[in-house]
């Protein structure tokens, strides 16, 4: 299969060059030229197969062309090696769990997929690749813990020294092995600038193979349609009465690679019926959704800081796939947007009258769901975190302590390692030289 631009100014790549390459050279992403829709056969069996079969099978769909059927099953059962449960919170809201992963956040799929599939290329290649990341917190931790183990990768995490939380630095600078974090004297900003210098810089990248774990990356991106049959298959196992009502999807977006990913799923042929894309006040796209203009603007701060984006990347990607018709985006995609006392106000109302605790992201699918739904209608919505990655926004709101999950406590009991640096590239240059 073929990789082509979104800017359509570069040549047409194979899945390895998109996969090493991240973004393409004319800045635009990385879309599959064709979509092949399932066969029926497989829908039909869907509900009777488990997580990694449903899985394999989508994965085939996507990379069957490009790498060997056994190796492929390998790359996917290792990666969906947790639990992605859909959970009945409310009469007719479904959420679909995806925080069961080492570190409790949605990204952990694609993060632990693109990391087994570089593995599988570079295994082909025979040197190490060292990927470079630069965090403000969250991202660091999925690839991290996506990378650990995997033979041929070497991860540098970069981050900003006391500016990310104590929860976030113990979940990557206590895995030792492959896993090295560089705690830079400075911001976010600049690790960023630290990491682009460093693809730039041609005595390093002779010295050294180095590449990205962008969010962008197709192999992050793809795998994340995989969960989307998931909820189809629970909800059709009859573990749940649907009815024949017909199903709604929201999903909390920031960079709107998750819900790009649900779309692809549509389009292979999924019975859901249409989708919500819920924001918080960063409502860049529920305002194109209303006005047909997509006018970027500075992100600000919200409780929901994972979609605090300002110019969603995989924006990009949604034009694609709907051919730049903002007509047909309006057929199968709504908006929502809420304020953080909306936010809040949701998590508080869902706790107390179903009993279940949503984090400030989960919380904005749930309200769109509760909002919106028609009589012949059923949602779910993508639990994208752990409350507990939230503890003190969500104790605040609901005014009671909350429980942190084993797998989360055990990050806190390792061992801080790290080396420190200046924000001067100079620095990173020397110490990524002698490596
Ligand atoms: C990254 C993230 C999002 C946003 O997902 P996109 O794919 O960028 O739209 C939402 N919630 C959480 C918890 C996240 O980490």
């Amino acid at each position: 299969m073929k990789y082509y631009s979104t800017n359509h100014q570069t040549p047409d790549v194979t899945l390895q060059e998109a996969v090493v390459k991240g973004l393409a050279a004319d800045k635009g992403l990385y879309m599959p030229e064709r979509i092949h829709a399932l066969p029926t056969t497989f829908y039909e069996q869907m509900p009777q197969m488990n997580l990694q079969e449903v899985a394999f099978e989508v994965a085939k769909a996507f990379f069957g062309e490009d790498i060997p059927a056994d190796k492929l099953r390998q790359i996917v059962f290792d990666t969906m090696s947790f639990d992605i449960p859909l959970v009945k919170v409310s009469n007719n809201i479904y959420s679909l769990e995806l925080f069961h992963g080492p570190t409790l956040a949605f990204k952990d799929v694609g993060a632990r997929f693109m990391a087994r599939m570089l593995g599988y290329f570079v295994g082909k290649q025979q040197n190490t690749v060292n990927v470079l990341v630069a965090t403000s917190g969250d991202t660091g931790s999925a690839v991290a813990n996506g990378f650990l183990g995997v033979e041929g990768i070497h991860v540098y995490v970069l981050y900003p020294k006391g500016k990310v939380s104590l929860i976030q630095e113990k979940q990557f600078t206590t895995l030792g092995k492959n896993i090295t974090a560089l705690e830079v004297d400075g911001t976010f900003d600049d690790c960023q600038r630290l990491v682009k210098s460093a693809f730039m810089d041609a005595e390093l990248n002779a010295h050294m193979k180095l590449t990205s774990a962008n969010s962008i990356n197709v192999a992050r991106f793809l795998p994340q349609a995989f969960y989307y049959f998931w909820a189809m298959a629970q909800f059709e196992s009859k573990k749940y009465s649907l009815n024949n009502k017909e199903i709604v999807c929201c999903v909390p977006s920031g960079n709107f690679g998750n819900i790009t990913a649900g779309l692809f799923g549509k389009r292979m042929g999924l019975p859901i019926k249409r989708f919500i894309a819920a924001n918080n006040q960063n409502d860049i796209f529920y305002q194109y959704l209303k006005t047909g203009q997509y006018n970027p603007r500075p992100s600000v701060a919200t409780i929901a800081n994972a979609m605090d984006v300002g110019d969603p990347s995989n924006f990009a990607r949604v034009l694609a796939l709907y051919d730049n018709s903002h007509k047909a985006i309006c057929r199968d995609i709504k908006g929502a947007t809420y304020t953080n006392e909306e936010i809040a106000d949701e998590i508080r109302r869902v706790y107390e009258t179903n009993g279940y605790l949503l984090d400030p992201h989960g919380a904005c699918g749930h309200r769109a769901l509760r909002e919106d739904l028609g009589p012949n209608e059923t949602g779910f919505f993508i639990e994208t975190a752990h409350p507990a990655k939230f503890k003190d926004t969500v104790e605040g709101i609901i005014g009671k302590e909350i429980n942190i999950p084993q797998r989360l406590q055990d990050f806190m009991k390792g061992t801080k390692q790290s080396i420190e640096m200046s924000s001067s590239f100079e620095d990173l240059k020397a110490y990524l030289l002698t490596e």
